[in-house]
């Protein structure tokens, strides 16, 4: 590990104290294996005019909330350092008090949350206090002779503390441990199974210590030989998609809402898994204890002859732990695991975004090398299960996981969009992502990448009538988020308008092959996984020429009829597995690719009309948008229509044809 600290720039801070902790606070943050996803903190004291213009002595500590690796002044809340000093010295005070009485010492109660660790700053007698998680560190510590390892790296160079419940009682420990030593005497804490500590009247120094002593840990795991991770290859079937899926669809049952399944198989994930002992050591409990709230205390191990048993199990075994340890006044989380082992696959992130999946991803490749540096250091050995319950049912620690609020209606839905780089298919990808789902969206459009492209949203280039494609996508998207729930069948195309008579043989083929054809071999692939999707459904896009056809559009009309009859087919099938199937007729949808301005004037010369009046050819004299036809296709695979399948609803802005 390296000093990342530019000299030039920290002189253009003026020795601002804040900007400085800003300024390292973030160094911190760029380096995944010193903290990761909101883990770490750090502080500064320095003495600002208080609103009366009278100088007052506060700690600025990082605001619960924030991540070191992207915070800004904003994010550190200045709190009165002689209330925290105070606080430190009490006997007892319950977390609601520790928050309260914290809160009122701000001086700006607009400021977050300060950091639970926000009066173990206050007591450290030094400007900067940098804290961290580091990896190395703490791998150390999660060791049978780990505070002699500590020991032997460090010597007396550092205060070590033994595991406590970080917050109120980690501060009070340390301010009894401390009270007449001198502290310059050490370069920095251990605190053991949980992190270290780096302090220093420069900003510039603690930052440094804390790399120069993660750095010491670094070398020491390279001494022991103990940095040496696993590398894997392996193949993936059909069938153990399916596996997937169906682990998926249970640990939703258990959180009681939709999960998203972020399978892992870089080698070292694949090197991981294929461990022969994998199954023991992953479940001994996580680096740090901050981790339990993302992860809980151990993953899932996948038994791929008993997908659904194995996550039941884990649930039963959730609730004995929850029994074993509650006090009677708690209520059970959800017993739903964060993270999978899957012996000989990979790795499985679970959760209900796929931001907050990503992070558990992060967490466990790190949890991976970890476990991996103890096993050679004597065995990885994490903190106790009473230990880890309490972090676990720690309210202050549930808070960091924000307030809940309303979900999407679609947050933790699969779906798959076909033909979803322009028009209406690009319309519901985007809404169904913005309604919370992963979306996965093929198209021929080799821009697909780069026109799906956020977290969750994701574009595969491939054509509907190349069956290896289709196939391919319906992999993907179960590789990436764990299954498949809704499947919106849009890809199509509209051929130029010939009578009978002078229909191109070519363009009768194309458009049957494109509209209709293709079909079968989309659903073929997507079958098996909506079976075991959750609420599943199918949306068709058809044509309000199926109902009302008109001249010169056989090709069309005929594809999108015998779409329309597949559709009805498919729902007589596949209603027994709960896989819902309905159909959206749209018409007068002209803001996608194919109506240019031109098409769109010569279409409204050849009916002696206006481009307005041309558009407005229904009977509400509307035109239809993309984005409200995806508002129809979703509403259609949601909970409204969860009792309708079989069914053909109009878009079209009212046609007395139709009607
Ligand atoms: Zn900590």
């Amino acid at each position: 590990m390296k000093s990342r600290w530019d000299e030039q720039y920290a002189q253009s801070l003026n020795n601002d104290p804040l900007a400085l902790r800003v300024y390292t606070s973030r160094l911190l943050g760029q380096e995944p294996d010193l903290v990761l996803h909101g883990g770490g903190n750090t502080s500064v004291k320095a003495t600002v005019d208080n609103f009366f213009g009278e100088p007052e002595a506060v700690l600025y500590v990082k605001g619960s909330g924030w991540d070191l690796a992207t915070i800004e002044a904003p994010g550190f809340a200045p709190v009165r350092l002689s209330v925290l000093n105070k606080l430190a010295a009490l006997e007892h005070l319950t977390d609601s008090e520790m928050v309260t009485q914290q809160r009122a010492a701000m001086l700006n109660p607009q400021a977050p949350n300060p950091s639970v660790e926000a009066i173990l700053h206050a007591i450290i007698p030094f400007k900067f206090v940098d804290h961290t998680h580091a990896d190395a560190v703490v791998t150390l510590t999660n060791t049978p002779q780990g505070a002699a390892l500590v020991q032997e790296v460090y010597g007396d160079r550092v205060l070590v503390i033994p595991y406590v419940m970080p917050g109120f009682i980690l501060a009070r420990k340390i301010w009894e441990m401390t009270q007449g030593i001198d502290w310059s005497q050490y370069e920095g804490m251990i605190l053991l199974n949980h992190g270290i500590f780096s302090f220093s009247d420069e900003a510039k120094t603690a930052y440094e210590t804390m790399v120069k002593l993660v750095t010491e840990a670094e070398d020491a795991l390279r001494a022991y030989n103990a940095i040496h991770f696993a590398l894997g290859e392996t193949t993936t079937t059909e069938a153990d998609l399916l596996v997937l899926a169906q682990v998926r669809r249970q640990v939703s049952a258990l959180k009681g809402a939709p999960m998203l399944a972020q399978l892992d198989q870089r080698p070292e994930a694949v090197g991981f898994a294929q461990l022969p002992d994998v199954a023991a050591i992953a479940t001994r409990g996580p680096i740090t204890p901050d981790h339990v709230i993302r992860t809980k205390l151990i993953p899932v191990v996948i038994d791929k002859q008993d997908p659904k048993g194995c996550v039941e199990a884990y649930g039963q075994a959730y609730g004995d732990y929850f029994q074993r340890n509650t006090d009677g006044t708690l209520t059970m989380l959800d017993p739903a695991p964060r993270w999978g082992v899957w012996p000989g696959q990979g790795t499985i992130a679970f959760d209900r975004s796929a931001k907050a999946a990503q992070i558990i991803t992060d967490i466990i490749e790190h949890t991976r090398q970890a476990i991996q540096m103890g096993e050679k250091l004597g065995g990885w050995t994490a903190l106790g299960e009473r230990d880890l319950f309490e972090m676990e049912y720690w309210e202050l620690e549930q808070a960091k996981l924000g307030k809940g609020g309303s979900a999407s209606e679609f947050q933790g839905k699969v779906v798959l969009v076909t033909g979803a780089a322009s028009g209406i298919g690009k319309a519901c990808a985007e809404y169904f992502h913005s309604q919370g789902a992963a979306v996965v969206g093929l198209d021929l459009n080799p821009d697909t990448p780069k026109i799906l492209q956020k977290q969750g949203l994701v574009g595969l280039v491939g054509s509907v009538t190349d069956s290896t494609a289709v196939q391919e996508a319906v992999a993907t998207t179960v590789r990436l988020f764990g299954g498949l729930d809704i499947l919106v069948s849009n890809a199509g195309i509209f051929p130029p308008g010939q009578t009978l008579e002078t229909l191109d043989p070519d363009i009768w083929e194309k458009s049957l092959n494109i509209n209709l054809l293709s079909q079968q071999a989309l659903l073929k692939a997507a079958i098996p996984f909506l079976k075991q999707g959750i609420a599943p459904a199918i949306i068709f896009v058809a044509s309000r020429n199926v109902l009302a056809p008109g001249p010169g559009a056989a090709a069309y009309s005929v594809a999108k009829a015998g779409l329309t009859q597949l559709a009805r087919v498919a729902a007589l099938e596949l209603a027994g597995d709960g896989v819902r199937v309905n159909v959206v007729h749209p018409d007068c949808v002209y803001d996608t690719g194919i109506w240019t301005d031109e098409v769109l004037q010569a279409r409204a010369e050849k009916y002696g009309l206006t481009v307005e009046e041309y558009k407005s050819r229904n009977l509400l004299k509307q035109p239809v948008t993309s984005l409200e036809v995806a508002k129809m296709v979703a509403t259609l695979a949601g909970s409204v229509f969860s009792k309708t399948t079989g069914a053909q609803v109009p878009i079209d802005g009212g046609s007395d044809r139709v009607i």
